[in-house]
């Protein structure tokens, strides 16, 4: 489990526990979903469809062996039918929302008797934006829920009744792989609900989709230059595991998902321009679109780097990142190359002769 996270949630349930830090306990586990979800929304917004069903460690063991769009359901379908059809006894968002038909799938259960490619195939009938609609009016439903239960309601224990009104509700399949969840919620009190659905579940799965886009980026720069179009090293990029290179369709560097069509400008100028990247192109040193926009503090090392390319070419310029990355620890280029693009340059240079 990711150290910080793990760390977070260890104190989140200390506080919990006793009546005294309760209220705190509650804020810190809310703000501490909404940091989780936020790593939906990254993936949401940056990734081509085909990259919601694939599932690059189908055979492995885990979490990840899933896909993105089955571990988004799964974790929200799990969280709406506990908190609504178990703890608040009333409708679920799914039900109020219309979302089965919005999502367009083919179940309303939580998706534990789906395996293999099954899974594939049901990530594949998904309408991800009404999924994520979806998972983010669950998200918020239950954080409602929860800065409005009481600590007293903690030890709150669930029945026979409980049990029934779960398995008529039709959520949860009578297939093995499924049905055992009735018998586990139900063996909870809220307090246990708090601890698995509503946090350590949504840990276990986010880990499990942050793995799996890890691999699709890695498997989507294969047999793809590496150099950016602006002239930085996808492969020395601290956004390596979220972005797959803007010269494939996993491009989320920050200047393509902030841009309307999603494609960063100097990607579209450099086509617009028939070149291989900005380091073919005389307007270089002044140019000050996209990822060269003067107030980046990114813009003089990346200029740098192109210049350097344009010297000395491709190859070159990677030994001299790889010697770099060796040599000193940094994320970012400009930590190395400063703010000047001819000093930048300059660096790279003599690591380059030395
Ligand atoms: S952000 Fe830019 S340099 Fe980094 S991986 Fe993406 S395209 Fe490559
Ligand atoms: S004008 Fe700017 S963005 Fe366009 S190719 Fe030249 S350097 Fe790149």
């Amino acid at each position: 489990m990711d150290k910080e996270w793990a760390k977070k949630n260890k104190r989140i349930q200390v506080l919990l526990g006793r009546e005294s830090t309760y209220k705190e306990g509650i804020e810190l586990l809310i703000e501490f979903r909404k940091l989780m979800f936020e790593q939906i929304s990254q993936i949401i917004n940056g990734y081509p469809d085909r990259a919601f069903y694939q599932m690059p460690f189908a055979n492995a063991k885990g979490y990840h062996n899933k896909s993105l769009s089955y571990s988004i359901w799964h974790i929200f379908r799990i969280e709406d039918i506990v908190a609504h059809t178990l703890i608040k006894k009333d409708e679920q968002i799914f039900v109020i929302g219309d979302y089965q038909r919005k999502i367009g799938s083919p179940i309303i259960t939580t998706g534990n008797e789906l395996q293999g490619q099954e899974i594939e195939e049901f990530s594949k009938k998904l309408n991800i934006s009404a999924l994520y609609e979806y998972a983010r009016e669950v998200m918020l439903s239950t954080n409602l829920i929860l800065s409005n239960l009481e600590y007293s309601q903690m030890k709150t224990r669930y029945s026979d009744e409980d049990k029934v009104r779960l398995t008529e509700s039709g959520c949860v399949s009578s297939n093995e792989n499924a049905i055992w969840l009735i018998d586990y919620w139900c063996a909870k009190d809220i307090f246990g609900l708090i601890k698995m659905p509503f946090s350590r579940h949504w840990i276990m799965h986010i880990e499990a989709m942050r793995r799996i886009k890890n691999k699709l980026c890695k498997n989507a720069r294969k047999g793809v230059d590496i150099v950016a179009y602006c002239g930085l090293s996808c492969y020395h990029c601290f956004l390596g595991e979220w972005c797959g290179s803007c010269r494939t369709d996993y491009n989320v560097c920050s200047f393509a998902t902030e841009s309307e069509d999603k494609r960063c400008p100097n990607v579209v100028c450099c086509m617009e321009k028939n070149i291989d990247g900005c380091y073919e192109c005389s307007e270089l040193e002044d140019c000050k679109k996209g990822f060269f926009i003067p107030n980046n503090d990114g813009t003089a090392a990346a200029k740098a780097q192109a210049m350097f390319i344009r010297k000395y070419g491709k190859k070159a310029f990677l030994e001299v990142h790889d010697k770099l990355h060796e040599r000193f620890y940094f994320a970012k280029t400009q930590e190395i190359l400063g703010q000047d693009m001819h000093e930048g340059l300059s660096i790279l240079e003599n690591e380059y002769n030395n």
